[in-house]
C-alpha cells in the first residue's frame, strides 16, 4: 500500500478527535510515519521539529529502543493480566512504587487508568466515595475552572471549563460548578499579576461561601492550564488556593496530566508551585505516550479511608495497570531518572528555552512570552500597551501555526496564543530553531495583521 493513498483512505473512514472533519478531509490528513529524538517525519519525507511533544506527552523523545525492548520482553512474558481478583503483575506493582517515590512522600497510593480522562472520572468518584465513607455524603460538589481541561469523557467534559464542549455535549455530570481562571493577561485589568492571583483565588472562597463548604467535595485545577493556552498563574495563586481548600476541608486535586513527569522542572507541577494535593491524575509523560496509561495518585489521608473504611470500591478498567503499558512506563521513568531529565529541565534546557522564548517579546505582535520549564505560552496582542487581544474569529494562532508547520516546526495554537511543549531531550540548537521559526510565523502574521485589527 503506497503511503500516498493513506490520506484518501483516512478521509473515507477515519473520524479524528477534536476535528472539523469536513474541513480536514478537504485539506487532507498529514500522515506521520516516523519519529527520532525531537523530530517527526511525514509520509512525504518532510521533517518537523516537534515543539509539542506529540500531544504534550513524548517527554523522552521518539525512537527509544530501551522502551521498545521493555515492551517486547513484557509482551513475550505476559501480554495481559488484570488486577481485579486479588492479582497484580510485577510491572504494575513496581510502577506504583516508583511513581510514589517521586512525590513529596504523601502521595503513596496509585490507581491505574488508561488515559487522563479516565483518571479524571476516577478521582471524581474517589473524592465522592471518600466523603461518603467519612459520613459526609452531602459533600459532592466539585469546583473547577472556566477554560480548564480535564479530558473528554462525560465527566471530563463536565469538569473542564470549555464552553464549546459544554454546549455540544449537554449538561453532563451534576454537581460541578466553575469559577474564573488565573489568566492575568486577559482578565487582570489594572491589577498587578500578584494582586490578580489573589483575586482569582478569592473566587474559590466566594463560591464556597455561596454553596456551603459542607456541600463541596473538591476543587480541581491544572497547575498550569494546558489546552486553555498555557495559562501560567501568578505566584500568589496556588498557595492561596491551598489555604482555602485546607480551611474549608475540601480536597485539592492537581490535574498533573500535562505538568507531571518533568515538564515544569519538577517531577510534578504542584511541587513547582509548593502545594500538596490530595489527589493527582497523571497520564501522558508517565509513558511518554509510548503506550496508553494514566493513574490517580492518592494522598495517604484519602487512601487510608479508601483502604480502611470503604470496603469494595466499585470502580476500575479491564486494562487498569496493563502490564505492557506499565513496563513501558517503568522504562520511561528509568530514562527520566538516569538521564536526569527533570534536573535538566529545571537547571539547564528550561532556563535556556525560557530566555530564547522570552526574546520573542520584542516582536510587534507579541504581548507576553512566558514559560515554566519546557511549557511555554506566547500571547499575541493587537495592542501591547493596553493588552488588547485579538478576537476568536481572527484565529491568528492558527495562521502562525500553519506558517511554522510549513517551515518544519510543530507548535499548537489556541486563539491568539501559541503553545510550546517540546520533548525534555530537546537540544539548545533545536530550541534556537524553534524560536527562529516561531519568529518567521509571527513575521508572516504581522504582514497580514491589517486583516485582524
Ligand atoms: N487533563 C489534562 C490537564 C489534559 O491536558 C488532558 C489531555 N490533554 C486530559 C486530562 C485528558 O487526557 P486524555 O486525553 O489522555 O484522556
Amino acid at each position: 500500500m503506497p503511503l500516498s493513498n493513506l490520506a484518501a483512505i483516512d478521509a473515507a473512514h477515519h473520524i479524528h478527535p477534536f476535528s472539523d472533519m469536513k474541513a480536514l478531509n478537504a485539506k487532507g490528513t498529514r500522515i506521520i510515519t516516523r519519529g527520532e529524538g525531537s523530530h517527526i517525519y511525514d509520509s512525504a519525507g518532510k521533517k518537523y521539529l516537534d515543539g509539542f511533544a506529540g500531544l504534550w506527552c513524548v517527554n523522552v523523545g521518539y525512537g527509544r529502543q530501551e522502551i521498545t525492548e521493555a515492551v517486547n520482553r513484557q509482551m513475550n512474558e505476559l501480554a495481559y493480566y488484570n488486577a481485579f481478583f486479588g492479582t497484580s503483575t510485577p510491572s504494575a506493582t513496581l510502577l506504583a512504587e516508583k511513581i510514589a517515590g517521586h512525590t513529596d512522600g504523601h502521595l503513596n497510593h496509585v490507581f491505574f487508568t488508561n488515559s487522563g480522562s479516565e483518571a479524571t472520572d476516577t478521582w471524581l468518584r474517589i473524592a465522592r466515595v471518600y466523603w461518603q465513607a467519612k459520613g459526609r455524603p452531602e459533600k459532592t460538589v466539585v469546583i473547577a475552572r472556566r477554560n480548564g481541561y480535564h479530558g473528554s469523557t462525560v465527566a471530563g467534559a463536565a469538569l473542564g471549563g470549555m464552553k464549546h464542549m459544554h454546549e455540544q455535549a449537554g449538561a453532563g455530570v451534576p454537581g460541578i460548578v466553575h469559577i474564573g481562571q488565573p489568566y492575568w493577561y486577559a482578565e487582570g485589568g489594572e491589577l498587578s499579576p500578584e494582586e490578580f492571583g489573589l483575586k482569582a483565588a478569592k473566587e474559590l472562597e466566594d463560591k464556597i461561601a455561596e454553596i456551603g463548604a459542607d456541600k463541596i467535595a473538591a476543587f480541581v485545577g491544572e497547575p498550569i492550564q494546558g489546552a486553555g493556552g498555557v495559562i501560567i498563574p501568578p505566584e500568589t495563586y496556588w498557595p492561596e488556593i491551598d489555604r482555602i481548600c485546607k480551611e474549608n476541608d475540601i480536597l485539592l486535586v492537581a490535574d498533573e496530566v500535562i505538568c507531571g513527569f518533568g515538564r515544569l522542572g519538577e517531577w510534578f507541577g504542584h511541587q513547582h508551585f509548593g502545594v500538596k494535593p490530595d489527589l493527582a491524575p497523571v497520564a501522558k509523560g508517565l509513558s511518554s505516550g509510548y503506550l496508553p496509561i494514566g493513574a490517580v495518585l492518592i494522598a495517604d489521608r484519602v487512601a487510608d479511608v479508601l483502604i480502611n473504611e470503604v470496603g469494595d470500591f466499585f470502580h476500575g478498567f479491564t486494562y487498569s495497570g496493563h502490564p505492557v503499558s506499565a513496563a513501558a512506563a517503568l522504562e520511561n521513568l528509568r530514562i527520566i531518572e538516569d538521564e536526569k531529565l527533570v534536573e535538566r529541565v529545571r537547571d539547564d534546557i528550561g532556563p535556556y528555552f525560557g530566555k530564547a522564548w522570552k526574546s520573542l517579546e520584542d516582536h510587534d505582535l507579541v504581548g507576553q512570552a512566558e514559560n515554566v520549564g519546557l511549557m511555554g505560552g506566547l500571547q499575541m496582542a493587537a495592542d501591547k500597551m493596553t493588552r488588547q487581544r485579538f478576537g476568536k474569529a481572527d484565529d491568528l494562532g492558527s495562521y502562525v501555526r500553519n506558517v511554522c508547520l510549513d517551515n518544519g516546526l510543530v507548535l499548537r495554537a489556541t486563539g491568539d496564543r501559541m503553545l510550546a511543549s517540546p520533548p525534555l531531550v530537546i537540544t539548545e540548537e533545536e530550541v534556537d530553531f524553534m524560536v527562529k521559526v516561531t519568529r518567521i510565523g509571527l513575521d508572516a502574521a504581522w504582514k497580514v495583521r491589517q486583516d485582524y485589527v
